[in-house]
C-alpha cells in the first residue's frame, strides 16, 4: 500500500512525523475536538470525494456547538483537503480526517482559557479499501450484540455532533463486544430503543421496508444514512424512521449498518438471532450495489455529490 507522507496543519502542509501536538493539549485531556470522516474513491485516474460539502457543513456545525473558533472559511478547508490529497498522490481510495481541537494556552490544559483561542486544525488522509469491491469481506458473517452501554441522552452529550468525547462511549461498547466474542455492538438510546452502532447508523429491513431509528434516538445524523434514504426511493423501497425496540430488531429480515467507513455493511446476527440464514440479504445487496455506483459517479443525477480531484501536475 502506498504511503501517505503529508498532513495539512494550521495552514501548512507538513511532514507526517511533524504533525504533532503537545501532551498538555486540552483536547487530549477533555476530548473537546470535533472531526469528520470523508471518503474519496479512486476511479483509476481521479479521486471522487463523496458529499464533501455536507461533511464540511457538519464539521462547522459540530465546531459551533463546542465554540471552536475556526479561522478559515468553508471553502478554504475544502481547498486544503484537495491540496493534501494531491500532495500525497496515493492512487487509492482515501479516508480523509479533518479534526478541529482546542489549542494549548499558557501551558495549561484549561477548559476555560482555551475557549477564546483560535482552534487548531489538521487534515490527515489514509488509504482505505472498500467492502463494496471485496466480495469475501462483504459475504463474511458479522455477529453483533446489543451493548449494555447506552448512547448518552441528548441532554448529557450532543450525540448529534461528531465530537471525540462521544467515542469514549463507542470504545466501551466495542470493548464489551470484543471481550464477549462478538464482531461489534449496537447501542440502545436513553429510552431503551435501538440507536446505532459504534461508528455507523443502522437499518433493518422487514417486508421489503427499510426501518431506521429517528434522529432523536441519540444517533449521529449520518451522511450515508441520508444518502440511503434518498437512494431507497429510486429503488422503490419505502423508508420508515421510527423507534425500534430490541425485539423488533430481532424480527428483521435483514440488517445492515452504514457510514462513510462502513459504507453498506451487512450484519448477519444480533444477539445470536440469525438473519437470512447468515448471508447478506437481497435488499442489502441491492442497496450496496447502487450505493457503489453513486459513489463512483456512475449515476448522473447524483453527480453534484461528487467533488472530482484531478492529479496534480
Ligand atoms: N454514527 C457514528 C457514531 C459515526 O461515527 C458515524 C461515522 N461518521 C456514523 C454514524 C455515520 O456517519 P456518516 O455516514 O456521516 O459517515
Amino acid at each position: 500500500m502506498e504511503r501517505v507522507n503529508w498532513i495539512w496543519m494550521n495552514g501548512e502542509i507538513v511532514e507526517w512525523d511533524k504533525a504533532v501536538i503537545h501532551v498538555m493539549s486540552p483536547s487530549l485531556h477533555y476530548c473537546v475536538s470535533v472531526f469528520e470522516g470523508i471518503r474519496a474513491y479512486w476511479n483509476g485516474s481521479k479521486w471522487l470525494i463523496f458529499r464533501l460539502k455536507d461533511h464540511i457543513k457538519r464539521l462547522y456545525y459540530s465546531a459551533k456547538v463546542y465554540r471552536l473558533k475556526i479561522k478559515y472559511e468553508m471553502n478554504n478547508l475544502i481547498n486544503a483537503i484537495i491540496e493534501v490529497i494531491r500532495k500525497n498522490n496515493v492512487e487509492s481510495h482515501i479516508y480523509i480526517r479533518p479534526i478541529i481541537f482546542r489549542s494549548l494556552i499558557d501551558r495549561k490544559p484549561s477548559l476555560r482559557k482555551s475557549i477564546e483561542a483560535p482552534a487548531s486544525i489538521a487534515i490527515a488522509i489514509r488509504t482505505v479499501k472498500s467492502i463494496l469491491e471485496d466480495k469475501e469481506e462483504f459475504e463474511k458473517p458479522r455477529r453483533y450484540m446489543i451493548s449494555s452501554w447506552r448512547r448518552p441522552s441528548p441532554n448529557s452529550l450532543p450525540m448529534y455532533v461528531k465530537c471525540s468525547a462521544n467515542y469514549a462511549n463507542s470504545a466501551l461498547a466495542m470493548i464489551e463486544a470484543r471481550e464477549s466474542g462478538f464482531d461489534g455492538a449496537i447501542m440502545l438510546d436513553h429510552k431503551g430503543y435501538i440507536s446505532e452502532s459504534t461508528g455507523a447508523n443502522l437499518f433493518m429491513i422487514k417486508n421489503e421496508k427499510l426501518i431506521t431509528p429517528p434522529l432523536s434516538a441519540s444517533i449521529l445524523p449520518g451522511i450515508t444514512r441520508d444518502t440511503i434514504i434518498k437512494l431507497a426511493s429510486d429503488l422503490n423501497l419505502e423508508v420508515v424512521e421510527k423507534d425500534i425496540c430490541r425485539a423488533e430488531l430481532y424480527s428483521a429480515d435483514e440488517v445492515f449498518i452504514c457510514g462513510t467507513m462502513a459504507e453498506v455493511t451487512p450484519i448477519t446476527q444480533v444477539d445470536g438471532i440469525i438473519y437470512n440464514d447468515g448471508k447478506p440479504g437481497p435488499i442489502t445487496r441491492k442497496i450496496a450495489e447502487y450505493y457503489y455506483e453513486v459513489v463512483m459517479n456512475k449515476v448522473p443525477k447524483y453527480s453534484d455529490w461528487i467533488t472530482i480531484v484531478e492529479k496534480g501536475s
